[in-house]
């Protein structure tokens, strides 16, 4: 069994289609893949009617969330939500207005890059993306490329779109305890994504995972491509002390990253006790 539990479909800022994205899984030899793109659940149904037989989709949801620290300070905190009930009217809400302040975030990052003689667009950028999508800094990358001004992704970060830069925007996300609250109470399961990714940024410390865990949040994101092996070991030491599911996933976004699906896997009885834990919505099974 081989089983991806992140994911991004362009439905966010990957480049596949959710039905490419299903095809691509299926060609790579996974048995599943969860869809987790950024603050929407819009590409279940396309991936769901697309499904190869023999692959089973988990629905989910990878949300924008903060989480205060000691000393005051916002660290960013990615929450993966999965098989939970899309149309709780609490995430309905959040989800909704987390889109348009990406949107108008990604809009600020623009004009701060165009008053400073950057030939970038912020209308153009904006009017090419569907109306309530979750715009990211992977399209203001595109815009970059498009521009001939850097070659890739990674290089529009390292240079303009990183957490450091002077055109970098903040966002106001979630609460990462209000998340858990509302996937849980929406019949879902939680998992804290890349937790020690620090070459994201500040990330959150044990402690505060303990009282994550404490509220409600199911697991951890052990294998990810942004840990390396003694932060792996450090994650995995973490999750077995509280209890926690732990994850293996690639967070695949297509030509966004260069990253392939299926490069980091869960263990089937991880994620079983995942399923057991969630109730708000079922997994599609091709
Ligand atoms: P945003 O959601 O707008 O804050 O942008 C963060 C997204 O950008 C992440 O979900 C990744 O998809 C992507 N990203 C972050 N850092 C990099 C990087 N160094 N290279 C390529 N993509 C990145
Ligand atoms: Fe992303
Ligand atoms: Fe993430
Ligand atoms: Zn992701």
């Amino acid at each position: 069994m081989r089983i991806d539990l992140h994911t991004h479909s362009n439905v966010s800022d990957g480049t596949d289609t959710p039905a490419e994205l299903v095809a691509t899984a299926a060609r790579a030899g996974l048995d599943v893949v969860a869809i987790t793109d950024h603050d929407t659940t819009a590409g279940w149904a396309p991936a769901a009617d697309a499904l190869p037989p023999g692959l089973t989709l988990v629905p989910g949801a990878e949300l924008s969330c903060a989480s205060v620290a000691a000393d005051g300070h916002v660290v960013s905190v990615h929450l993966l939500a999965y098989l939970f009930d899309p149309d709780s009217p609490s995430i309905v809400t959040e989800q909704t207005r987390l889109r348009a302040e990406r949107r108008a975030r990604l809009r600020s990052m623009a004009e701060r890059m165009a008053s400073d003689g950057l030939p970038v667009d912020a209308d153009e950028l904006l009017g090419a993306l569907p109306a309530d999508s979750p715009a990211g800094r992977p399209h203001l990358a595109q815009a970059l490329m498009r521009a001939g001004l850097v070659e890739t992704v990674n290089e529009a970060f390292a240079r303009f779109l990183g957490n450091g830069s002077g055109y970098y925007v903040a966002r106001e996300d979630t609460p990462v305890q209000t998340a858990i609250d509302m996937i849980a109470a929406a019949g879902g399961v939680t998992v804290l994504a890349h937790p020690f990714a620090s070459t994201r940024g500040r990330t959150v410390t044990p402690e505060v995972i303990r009282e994550l865990a404490a509220r409600g949040l199911g697991g951890l994101e052990v294998d990810h491509p942004d840990h390396d092996g003694a932060t792996r070991e450090r994650t995995r030491a973490l999750a077995d002390e509280l209890g926690l599911v732990r994850t293996g996933s690639s967070d695949y976004h297509g030509t966004n990253k260069t990253i392939g699906i299926g490069q980091e896997t869960t263990a089937p009885e991880q994620l079983e006790a995942l399923v057991a834990r969630a109730s708000g919505s079922p997994l599609r099974v091709g």
